[in-house]
């Protein structure tokens, strides 16, 4: 949560105090005075005749609050250099649950320790141990998650990133355009055969003409005005024909390069950069006499939605296939980076500046700017979905497990239809569930970390509580997923569907109940008294949470805790004795009363009682017998979901299928067995009554 005496003060008052800047940021750093405009600290350094600029400190609550997993935000203090490299990253605040009492803080501090020394202008990624080795890379830069908080780290990686951008923009001359995240890609996938005349006809490449006398007439009336003897004489002449195209575009670069200059310049480029193409012919040269290759050119410039775009000499040495007449032209390749944000969708608004000089020892400079705006045909990308990286790339990542969940949903929608091959053979009944049980505590818990958990719910309130978004939950696709079903199931069928045979926790308690009872541990019933009672105290759990999610963070997350999930399926029974102790607890009570903590406990299952109400159909069948006089499927009935009435009681029904199997076989239901019975004797009293067609 929060840590370290310095941040104390400061993290719960959710700014930094000047004392506490200062003790994180030692002489020979001073701290400059807080920006009046927005909550961002410059720190300097003092050298022995000269003070500079070391870094804009900030925290990321102040441009990113994108919550955790608990609904609450990450707030990291976060020192960026003017070049846009991370100079510290520590956390200030966290309530993320994996790391509280969990895995602990020491891993999440080594995650962000990683950050130093990185820079924004790099993709950073989340990868694993092998991937590392990106580091030198400089483009691309993975750094180690944390396994069991893949989400919480990607969470504060996005935290990290969003809010950095913000700040860079604001003091970094950053692109102010969209984030980097949320722009349209080039398709890759799209290639034309297109020679220079193609590539204009399909709208790939964009070109005006500027005369003498346009130049000419945008002087008018400044300094400037009639300098230019050249256009005065030959006003229809063309100062300069300016071309350009978007040369990372397939169907530009691979037509217009060699195949081995294209490969050069996808070499050149880091992930999420553009190479622009500007051409001019004409009088008027496209760099001037001082440029330097491989700085920002002098003469052109680049806006996107009125906000400028910077742009830089790629210094691409090659020579491209142009018409003839274009043969003597000049051109220059120009990279725009990743964080700029340009959106390949929107319009491009190049600008060529004209400036003419008037006088000759102190000359009057007049600029003049003509622009051209580019636009690139919508085949050519892929539009940007609302939330395009921050998200996409993890359900990406993982979509072989949810393919398997998807499969094992399935195969779970078919057997609680209860078809014949299934229910008919309580052998197989048996067995299915317990190698589905199996499978939810194995790959749904275990393996795929899919436990939902209190603390979705809890997290729902309290970013409703402080009007956040719910988007957090995208960066854990398991549990969307999950929750997905769960949503259409508990309208469906009510929470059985999932208390019964998706969730890994109420799966342990089925199976080591199995266990011990093989060992000969027998399960009791409890009085019918109590069991109303006890089975109370679940929702009296579940509003304490709420209440206390609604006006304590802090609280909450001591609370949750009563939930041993994370003690058994996140972290694997490795943590702190008393958490182990009390879950370890909860597992053994269902070798003495069956599954005591799903049924009396267990606020999860209570919330999920709750939304059950809802449910529109009451899918397990019964006869005008059951209840009055039969109690065979309710003695049956290990959760006691069953009333004296022999009504189910859908709140605290698993869906085990143990009634279903009863009420369609002729052995087990009793007024089967009964009528059954009543068949067989009516045939001997036939035969008894025509004894004279005996033998
Ligand atoms: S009652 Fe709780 S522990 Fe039991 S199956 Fe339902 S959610 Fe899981
Ligand atoms: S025996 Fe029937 S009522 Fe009882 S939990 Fe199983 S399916 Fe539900």
């Amino acid at each position: 949560m929060f840590f370290s005496g310095l941040f104390l003060m400061s993290a719960h008052a959710g700014v930094m105090t000047r004392e506490a800047m200062t003790q994180a940021f030692p002489a020979p750093l001073v701290v400059g005075e807080k920006d009046r405009d927005l909550p961002v600290w410059p720190i300097f350094r003092q050298e022995l005749t000269s003070t500079t600029l070391a870094a804009y400190v900030f925290e990321s609550q102040d441009f990113a609050a994108i919550p955790g997993f608990s609904g609450t935000p990450f707030n990291l203090l976060i020192a960026l250099d003017p070049n846009g490299q991370f100079m510290d990253v520590r956390v200030l605040s966290h309530h993320e649950p994996v790391f509280l009492e969990g895995l602990g803080e020491k891993p999440l501090f080594a995650f962000v320790e990683q950050y130093k020394d990185l820079s924004l202008k790099q993709s950073i990624k989340i990868g694993t141990g092998q991937s590392k080795s990106g580091k030198e890379n400089g483009a691309n830069v993975y750094i180690d998650g944390v396994s069991k908080a893949t989400a919480s780290v990607r969470i504060l990686n996005q935290t990290l990133l969003a809010a950095s951008l913000k700040v860079a923009r604001a003091k970094l001359g950053y692109s102010e355009g969209r984030d980097p995240d949320l722009v349209a890609q080039i398709r890759p996938d799209v290639f034309k055969v297109l020679d220079w005349t193609g590539l204009r006809k399909e709208g790939l490449i964009h070109q005006t003409t500027l005369r003498n006398r346009d130049v000419e007439q945008a002087f008018q009336g400044t300094a400037g005005e009639g300098v230019d003897a050249e256009a005065l004489q030959a006003p229809s002449a063309v100062f300069a024909d300016v071309y350009v195209a978007h040369l990372n575009v397939p169907t530009v670069g691979k037509n217009l390069l060699s195949p081995e200059k294209w490969a050069y310049l996808q070499q050149r480029l880091d992930p999420g950069d553009h190479a622009l193409l500007v051409l001019v012919k004409g009088r008027y040269p496209l760099m001037g006499e001082d440029f330097v290759r491989g700085t920002v050119p002098d003469r052109v410039s680049l806006n996107q939605q009125n906000l400028p775009i910077e742009i830089r000499d790629l210094d691409l040495d090659a020579s491209l296939n142009l018409p003839t007449e274009l043969a003597d032209a000049q051109w220059m390749a120009v990279r725009v980076i990743a964080p700029a944000g340009l959106d390949p969708a929107q319009a491009l608004v190049y600008a060529l500046h004209v400036t003419r000089s008037k006088g000759i020892v102190y000359p009057e400079l007049v600029r003049k700017s003509f622009t051209l705006t580019a636009e690139l045909p919508h085949a050519y990308v892929t539009l940007a979905s609302s939330d395009q990286k921050t998200w996409h790339s993890i359900w990406y990542e993982r979509w072989l497990e949810l393919v398997v969940l998807l499969v094992g949903l399935a195969v779970l929608v078919w057997a609680l239809r209860a078809p014949a091959w299934l229910i008919h053979y309580p052998q197989r009944v048996t067995w299915f569930r317990r190698g589905y049980l199996v499978f939810t505590l194995g790959f749904i818990g275990w393996y795929a970390q899919g436990q939902l958990s209190i603390v979705n719910l809890t997290a729902v309130v309290q970013a409703f509580v402080a009007g956040r978004g719910l988007g957090f939950f995208m960066y854990d696709p398991m549990t969307v997923l999950l929750w997905s079903f769960v949503a259409v199931t508990v309208w469906l069928w009510g929470r059985g569907t999932f208390c019964g045979w998706l969730c890994p926790f109420g799966a342990l308690q089925e199976l080591i109940s199995q266990l011990t009872q093989r060992l000969g541990v027998q399960w009791r019933r409890v009085p019918q008294r109590w069991d109303d009672r006890l089975k109370r105290v679940k929702y009296g759990v579940l509003l304490v949470l709420l209440l206390s999610a609604a006006v304590s963070v802090t609280w909450t997350d001591r609370l949750v805790e009563v939930e041993p999930f994370k003690t058994s399926i996140t972290l694997n029974f490795v943590r702190a004795w008393p958490f182990v102790l009390w879950a370890v607890a909860m597992v053994l009570l269902s070798a003495f009363v069956y599954k005591g903590y799903c049924r009396y406990l267990c606020p999860l299952g209570a919330g999920l009682g709750v939304l059950g109400r809802l449910r529109r159909w009451d899918w397990i069948a019964r006869r005008s017998e059951c209840g009055q006089p039969c109690q065979r499927c309710r003695s049956d009935c290990a959760y006691q979901a069953i009333d004296k009435q022999g009504a189910v009681d859908y709140d605290e029904c698993f869906q085990c299928l143990d009634c279903v199997v009863i009420y369609e076989s002729d052995a087990l239901c009793v007024p089967r067995i009964l009528d059954g019975r009543a068949q067989r004797a009516v045939i001997p009293i036939h035969a008894v009554a025509t004894p004279q067609e005996q033998p």
